[in-house]
């Protein structure tokens, strides 16, 4: 099975910037090209997974229901435009819980890893922070760091650690890996 994972925020929507949560439907807005992006890899049978942080649930900035209620409209508007999400995973927990889903910790993704046996080694996990390049590079994956989120190439020197691959957007990142097949 070919499988991806994906952050949202900054990834499949715009990020809300730091320290900001998107409480609501009309706070969620579709980066350009990221539903052709999430079609074009439905189309080649990659099953797809969205590992996110959402923090502001137990922060009581949002409820689960709310929450939900975003998920449900998102997958809707991509299942509109002839994409498929195969599962949504968040963790909601604040980084004092001390949880082992929140990322950079890789428990999301191995629970999806042991429900539908994925080969992470094979497998890329995209996202917009370097938090994303820990969390996929603590699962085993291959990091892709797009530049269409929180971090910007200017902090390169920063990085405690190196994505694999840097792309603009989502849509730049997708062309490639389809390309490599
Ligand atoms: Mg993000
Ligand atoms: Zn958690």
């Amino acid at each position: 099975m070919k499988a991806i994972f994906l952050d949202r925020d900054g990834v499949i929507n715009k990020y809300p910037g730091d320290g900001k949560y998107v409480t609501s439907w009309k706070e969620f807005h579709f980066l350009p090209k990221a539903k052709s992006a999430l079609r074009k890899l439905h189309e080649n049978d990659f099953k797809i997974f969205v590992v996110s942080n959402q923090a502001g649930v137990n922060k009581g900035l949002l409820s689960r229901q709310a929450l939900d209620d975003i998920t449900e409209r998102m997958l809707n508007e991509i299942k509109k435009s002839k994409g498929e999400i195969k599962g949504v995973y968040y963790c909601t927990h604040r980084q004092e819980d001390n949880c082992s889903c929140r990322k950079p910790k890789a428990g999301l993704i191995l629970g999806a890893q042991k429900k539908y046996h994925i080969d992470l080694k094979k497998t890329y996990f995209i996202g917009d922070t370097i938090r994303d390049v820990q969390t996929a590079k603590a699962a085993g994956c291959k990091a892709i760091l797009l530049l269409s989120g929180k971090e910007k190439i200017s902090n390169r020197k920063n990085w405690p650690l190196k994505p694999d691959h840097i792309f603009p957007s989502l849509y730049d990142s997708i062309e490639f890996i389809l390309k490599k097949k």
